[in-house]
């Protein structure tokens, strides 16, 4: 196919699929954005939005609805589980904003998800439809009659990916992510009101950070080493409150008890399922985006923001004039393969160093102790200074 499309169908509206409906539509092509939920309510927990998703996001407009709710925390920080000793502390607030050229915040993925289905409904060219779930299978005339392209913005389960030769396959990681949030003036004093904390031990680690539009806090637990519970996103039973609590048992008092008491409580966890490297495009007309592709554990916190550099780029390689359409979403796929891939291999690093036992993690806090904040902030330039094409 060597034309611009007229007319392109998105399957899901969740952050990869609302944020390439509003680009591709702000280029003149009309987007059908099909989602089966009946509603764009409440899911999932915090999130921490990097300048390298913030950046695309200005450049959409989204971004001031954001910045007037959210918070940018002034600096993400390595905690030691046991001692509560700071390892090391990276800058944000502005001066995230002076190294990478656009702000950190934390935000309630509902929050995000509202600001881009509010940005798509003043956006004239996108016909969203809810309560609509697209059966991936039928042939694509049928799935999408009218459409030139087809995007699978399905998530981690996505049902077009089992439709790509060749495409990678879902599989658990081994670590299970627990979730907590508790009204702000309920929150355990070892958390920083204003930073991202990353509370790191053997097996497991805790981040903490405030949701300031939700007056709450957010804490994600994530233990490794687990078999997969059976249901996703599910309340906590009692044998994975049991493993929670075990994993936090021998860190700092103040945690240890502060887990064994809400442990009782309500509770959720999801098994973190990560998408194998693999195909994203057919090589005619459909491609996947977000975590549909390459869903990822959220060691290096960036699923939402490679989900929303997928959606802008794509709309990139969707609007240009040169070559052939084939040609350039066989360049999109490879060119974010590669960046996925650096961002997936960054998120194994973190998880290795945050989770280390004995002589490793008494050398990752040697390391973390002697190197310059400065300079690990420098280390992020290529993640959080990325500048997506047409930026
Ligand atoms: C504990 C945890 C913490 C995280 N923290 C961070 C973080 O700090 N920073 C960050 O950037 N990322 C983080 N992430 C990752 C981030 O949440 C995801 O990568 C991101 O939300 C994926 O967005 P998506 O649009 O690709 O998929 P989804 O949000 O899963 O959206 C897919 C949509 O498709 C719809 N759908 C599916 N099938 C069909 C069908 N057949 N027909 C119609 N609709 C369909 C679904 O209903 C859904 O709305 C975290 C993840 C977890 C689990």
């Amino acid at each position: 196919m060597t034309r611009r499309p007229q007319q392109v169908a998105i399957i899901g509206a969740g952050i990869a699929g609302l944020t390439a409906a509003l680009a591709l539509a702000r280029k003149g092509i009309a987007v059908d954005l099909h989602e089966r939920a009946e509603a764009l309510r409440e899911v999932g927990a915090g999130l921490q939005l990097s300048p390298n998703a913030s950046r695309i996001l200005d450049a959409l407009d989204v971004l001031p609805a954001l910045r007037s709710v959210w918070l940018e925390p002034r600096a993400v920080a390595l905690v030691d589980g046991k001692s509560l000793r700071t390892l090391t502390e990276i800058a944000c607030g502005a001066a995230a904003e002076r190294r990478w050229g656009a702000p950190y915040g934390t935000l309630h993925r509902a929050t995000l998800q509202g600001a881009l289905a509010d940005a798509v409904g003043r956006q004239s060219g996108v016909t969203l439809h809810l309560g609509t779930t697209i059966d991936p299978a039928l042939p694509s005339k049928d799935l999408a009659p009218n459409a030139d392209l087809v995007i699978g913005a399905d998530g981690v389960w996505s049902g077009l990916r089992g439709e790509i030769a060749g495409a990678g396959r879902a599989a658990f990681s081994g670590s299970v992510a627990f979730r907590i949030t508790v009204p702000m003036t309920a929150a355990p004093r070892w958390i920083h009101e204003e930073r991202v904390s990353a509370f790191v031990g053997p097996g497991a680690h805790l981040v903490a950070y405030p949701l300031r539009e939700a007056g709450a806090v957010n804490l994600v637990a994530i233990v490794s080493g687990l078999s997969a519970p059976s249901r996703w996103d599910s309340a906590a039973d009692a044998a994975m409150r049991s493993t929670l609590i075990r994993a936090f048992s021998r860190w700092h008092p103040d945690i240890a008890g502060w887990i064994a008491a809400e442990g009782q409580g309500s509770l959720l966890c999801w098994p973190l399922y990560g998408v194998s490297e693999g195909r994203w495009f057919d090589g005619e007309r459909r491609v996947l985006i977000g975590d549909a592709a390459h869903a990822m554990t959220p060691f290096a916190a960036q699923g939402a923001a490679m989900a929303i550099e997928d959606a802008w780029e794509l709309a990139e390689a969707v609007a240009s004039d040169s070559g052939t359409l084939t040609d350039r979403l066989s360049g999109f796929e490879t060119a974010r393969r590669v960046r996925v891939a650096r961002v997936r291999d960054r998120g194994a690093f973190n998880s290795f160093a945050y989770h280390a036992r004995g002589p490793v993690r008494f050398a990752r806090d040697i390391v973390f102790g002697l190197t310059p904040p400065a300079r690990l902030a420098a280390g992020l330039d290529w993640l959080y200074g990325y500048r997506a094409p047409g930026l």
